[in-house]
């Protein structure tokens, strides 16, 4: 038996002319025309993911709309791809964004970079950052990739008021966690924001 008849077999095998060899694979391909087709007829018809399907990022808020996100940076020292950017900063009673001292003033993901692989998520000690089941997330543009804290942010539901705006009153930080707040306060407003938060949103 030569080298090459050790590889393919046939020599070894003998029981099949090889005119017959191609004949034998078509047959596979017969045999698969009369099968259930499996064409996914992406994007006209979609298919609902898992439940727990990692997609793309949320940043929640608390039920009276104040943000999660503490700007630890936690979730950006566990992304194994080096997706996330994060800058906090200190939150003032005239601009308020979360109920404790800091808050996420810059907050970026990089989904050129993103593997959805959810440490993230894992690592924030708030559940300020968890994934939806959305996963449209290709574009033709590397700077449209990279998504800011504005879209990021989860909107407003019933009893919520956008950022920035003051602390329940007569509560803490505490009590948010605790789930104590469980809506915004009769009259809170939107405070106004400040140069300060223009500049570190640039
Ligand atoms: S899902 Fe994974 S890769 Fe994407 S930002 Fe989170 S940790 Fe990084
Ligand atoms: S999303 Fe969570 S882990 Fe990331 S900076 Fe905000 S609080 Fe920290």
């Amino acid at each position: 038996m030569s080298d090459q008849s050790d590889r393919t077999g046939h020599a070894e095998r003998g029981d099949r002319p090889s005119i017959l060899g191609p004949a034998a694979g078509f047959g596979v391909t017969f045999k698969a025309m009369f099968k259930k087709r499996l064409t996914e007829q992406y994007p006209e018809q979609k298919k609902p993911t898992a439940p727990r399907f990692h997609g793309r990022h949320q940043l929640n808020r608390h039920p009276d709309g104040l943000e999660k996100c503490v700007g630890c940076e936690l979730c950006a020292w566990a992304c194994p791809a080096d997706a996330i950017y994060v800058e906090g900063a200190d939150n003032q009673d005239e601009e308020r964004y979360s109920p404790g001292e800091r808050y996420g003033a810059v907050y970026q993901i990089n989904y050129a970079r993103c593997i959805l692989c959810g440490l993230c998520i894992e690592a924030c000690p708030t559940r300020a950052l968890t994934m939806t089941n959305e996963y449209e997330l290709a574009d033709s543009s590397r700077r449209d990739l990279i998504f800011t804290k504005e879209q990021l942010l989860v909107g407003l539901s019933e009893g919520m008021v956008d950022t920035p705006h003051a602390i329940f009153p007569g509560t803490d930080e505490g009590a948010y966690y605790r789930g104590e707040v469980t809506s915004a306060a009769p009259g809170t407003v939107q405070q106004e924001r400040t140069e300060r938060d223009k500049e570190v949103q640039q």
